[in-house]
């Protein structure tokens, strides 16, 4: 079996995102790419996370062709690939409609420099991608234009939101501050105040983030996990 470490990870994190937060039902997929196979691991498509079996997820290659697996695999993913064709060391992708994300990719918002703690994506705005159908060509191209900014993260338009990361613990990690940071800009909105930090005062944040904060193994002193 190819890859089956990989699939046991997507696998027991697919099972954690409803509790975080993440997702309600199955709205959300997870991938995990080898740089030496040039392959991902990829969660099934509309499979019930308790139901999912390591057999279950399916391995392809970045063209979009199955390489390994019975299964159909998750509908987005080209959305995924355009993160590992991009130049920014993407070796895993959560894709969810998390609550606070979703909300603000109905909006037609960005995620904005409200809290430091997008530095951790990379960028001081994570992007908003253009509303295109869910699960065509046309969204992937979009996503893949979007990450010429080298932001880690991605809002899609009345869609839902993307984190990436060298592990699927960075990536994961990514998705629960993402998803923090776009609560707190919600609540700003809703208040009717906002301050968004300057580009100069994140590119502070993000040289911290490179030398103190960003650890290789998920944790976030700076960010979700110290709130
Ligand atoms: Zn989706």
């Amino acid at each position: 079996m190819m890859m089956k470490t990989a699939r046991e990870q997507i696998v027991a994190y697919c099972s954690r995102m409803a509790a975080d937060g993440l997702t309600l039902g199955t709205a959300g997929n997870i991938s995990i790419y080898d740089p030496e196979l040039h392959c991902m691991a990829i969660s099934p498509s509309g499979i019930p996370y308790s139901e999912t079996d390591p057999k279950d997820v399916v391995i392809m290659d970045l063209d979009g062709n199955i390489v390994e697996g019975d299964r159909k695999p998750s509908s987005e993913y080209a959305l995924h690939s355009v993160f590992y064709k991009a130049d920014i060391g993407a070796c895993a992708v959560v894709h969810t409609h998390s609550m606070y994300c979703t909300t603000l990719a109905c909006m037609g918002e960005p995620l904005r420099a409200v809290h430091y703690a997008i530095a951790e994506a990379g960028t001081d705005i994570i992007p908003l991608v253009p509303y295109h159908t869910f699960g065509t060509p046309e969204l992937a191209q979009a996503a893949s234009e979007a990450l010429q900014t080298k932001s880690r993260g991605l809002i899609l338009a009345n869609h839902g939101m993307c984190a990436s990361g060298d592990s699927l613990k960075s990536a994961y990690g990514l998705a629960l501050t993402m998803e923090w940071c776009a609560q707190v800009q919600w609540r700003c909105l809703s208040a009717g105040k906002m301050n968004v930090l300057t580009g100069e005062e994140m590119a502070v944040a993000m040289e911290h983030y490179k030398t103190y904060g960003q650890k290789s193994d998920g944790t976030h002193p700076r960010g979700y996990s110290s709130v």
